[in-house]
């Protein structure tokens, strides 16, 4: 399949955006405005005086940040590696994605029970690898996905269920047994609406996977802006799993399991991510 081509690239790099571009936002858990820790210009890196969760602001505004997903460039180069194009089997970046996809679906096994089936939704489908490994696997998938360039193949090349929006606009219908999230949630424009929608759409029994970034990560504190994840244009919340675990119970889920260890399959080589697991708190 050959990609389609934008006819100007869309910035990457903090220092090509500019403060037209950006809005100041407040901390999604208690309304109030950060404290600086890093200057990015045009965009700032503070923290909630009152909870202590990292996130960017001034930020892109909406419209700003949605061109930097339509980019095609956007999953290329990355963890998604050429997806776009034939997927290259020994492509490292591709070996990794696998890698994680195989010991993400083993977890989710262990969390599940080994019960077989059930209907998955994964918000932040990306090119739609993981919802293709978990049809295979047996799950009925469906799929969000704001970048219209990975939403196009995930429908189209790999035939999946894969609507292409924000996950409160996706015409999805709630009782799903497992929602994920992979690489998503630092990304959502306000991470308590992003859960809250998810608890409206999971099953009282079941259970929500995900991975995120971790500002309380060891390449985080040493390397400070130089950490190669702070990426303020795309990653705007950064949690700690004891920031996250307090966004995710305001929004109705226990935290019940983090995996950190790079060495742990869904994980692998990440020093500076986790996979964390969160059940529907009863009401
Ligand atoms: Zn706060």
């Amino acid at each position: 399949m050959t990609a389609p081509v934008t006819p100007s690239p869309v910035p990457r790099s903090p220092g090509a955006w500019t403060a037209e571009d950006t809005e100041e936002v407040v901390c999604c858990l208690c309304g109030v405005r950060g404290r600086p820790v890093h200057d990015l210009p045009p965009f700032g890196v503070v923290r909630c005086p009152s909870c202590s969760l990292v996130f960017i602001s001034p930020r892109l505004r909406p419209e700003a940040l949605q061109r930097l997903y339509d980019d095609v460039g956007y999953f290329e180069g990355g963890v998604y590696g050429d997806a776009a194009q034939e997927p290259r089997r020994f492509d490292p970046a591709m070996l990794l994605q696998r890698t994680w996809t195989a010991g993400r679906l083993a977890l989710l096994d262990r969390v599940r029970g080994r019960v077989p089936g059930g209907r998955l939704l994964e918000v932040g489908a990306g090119y739609g690898l993981f919802l293709d490994a978990a049809r295979t696997a047996g799950w009925d998938t469906a799929g969000v996905e704001l970048s219209r360039t990975g939403a196009r193949h995930a429908v189209e090349t790999l035939g999946l269920d894969v609507s292409c929006g924000q996950l409160a606009d996706a015409p999805l219908t709630p009782g799903f047994d497992v929602v994920c999230a992979w690489d998503t949630v630092e990304h959502v424009p306000d991470p308590l609406d992003f859960w809250r929608t998810a608890r409206s759409l999971v099953a009282d029994d079941g259970v929500v996977l995900f991975s995120t970034p971790y500002v309380s990560s060891l390449p985080a504190r040493l390397l400070g802006t130089r950490w190669w994840t702070l990426k303020p244009a795309e990653h705007i919340w950064h949690f700690s799993p004891r920031t996250h675990a307090m966004v995710l119970a305001r929004a109705g889920f226990a935290l019940t399991r983090v995996v950190r260890s790079p060495l742990a399959p869904g994980n692998a080589g990440r020093l500076d991510s986790l996979v964390g697991v969160a059940r529907p708190i009863p009401l």
